[in-house]
């Protein structure tokens, strides 16, 4: 029997509670092995972080999520996309050149949050589908997580919050869009993951899908935030 490794890639310095997020994601993806053994080959998962590698190679069958602090880091053009950047979301995974990259922003939030993106993007890497496909499963596959239903201002933030949103609390894609620049924390009410999240992610986590590995190393001409397409968000 096999272990099934999860990559993250930390882009820049920041702080981050990866024993936290290692814990909510040892859980979820302990369930969805316990309960399908993918392949009939893994029997465990485990987690592996890397910083300032010039390439990350992994297993055909296994993922690599880079984590950053804002969408200011996304590695979108490093990764050789042209259009236009999506101006939200709490990560985002893009395929290009027969390879696949997921990136989550981590900025202030929840570790309990940033796992649910996380588990959201690998669903949108090992799958393949698009927001139309996935975001109709439901639960943490939907665009607007029930996990924001206990959103809160965070101290000090009320006043950013009120000038641009009254009184009423922003919600799904508003509240993602909030989150991404760092200006909200949020609670987290129970688990929104399904039986049919834990399903589709079995039945494809062991899909091969060649992750790109390239993501750490340094343009060798600009620095990264020069390259950075959402500059000044
Ligand atoms: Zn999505």
């Amino acid at each position: 029997m096999a272990v099934y490794t999860i990559h993250f890639a930390k882009v820049g310095e920041f702080g981050l509670d990866q024993a936290g997020i290692e814990s909510e994601l040892q859980d979820w993806f302990g369930e969805v092995i316990r309960l399908y053994r993918p392949r009939g080959v893994y029997n465990s998962v485990a987690f592996s972080w890397h910083t300032g590698e010039a390439e990350i190679v992994v297993p055909d069958r296994e993922i690599i999520v880079y984590m950053m602090n804002s969408r200011r880091r996304s590695l979108w053009r490093r990764f050789g996309l042209e259009s236009t950047p999506p101006e939200d979301g709490a990560g985002i995974t893009m395929v290009n050149n027969g390879l696949s990259c997921c990136e989550v922003y981590c900025g202030c939030r929840s570790s309990r949050f940033i796992s649910e993106t996380v588990f959201h993007e690998v669903l949108h890497n090992k799958t393949g589908w698009e927001d139309s496909r996935l975001h109709r499963r439901g639960g943490v596959a939907s665009e607007d997580s029930t996990s924001i239903t206990g959103a809160e201002v965070a101290v000090g933030q009320e006043d950013y919050y009120n000038s641009n949103y009254g009184t009423t609390r922003p919600t799904g894609a508003t509240f993602r869009r909030l989150l991404c620049r760092g200006v909200l924390t949020e609670t987290v009410g129970s688990s929104i993951l399904t039986r049919r999240n834990y399903r589709d992610m079995a039945l494809h986590l062991t899909d091969r899908r060649p992750q790109w590995g390239r993501g750490l190393i340094p343009s060798p001409t600009i620095s990264l935030d020069s390259v950075d397409p959402l500059e000044g968000l």
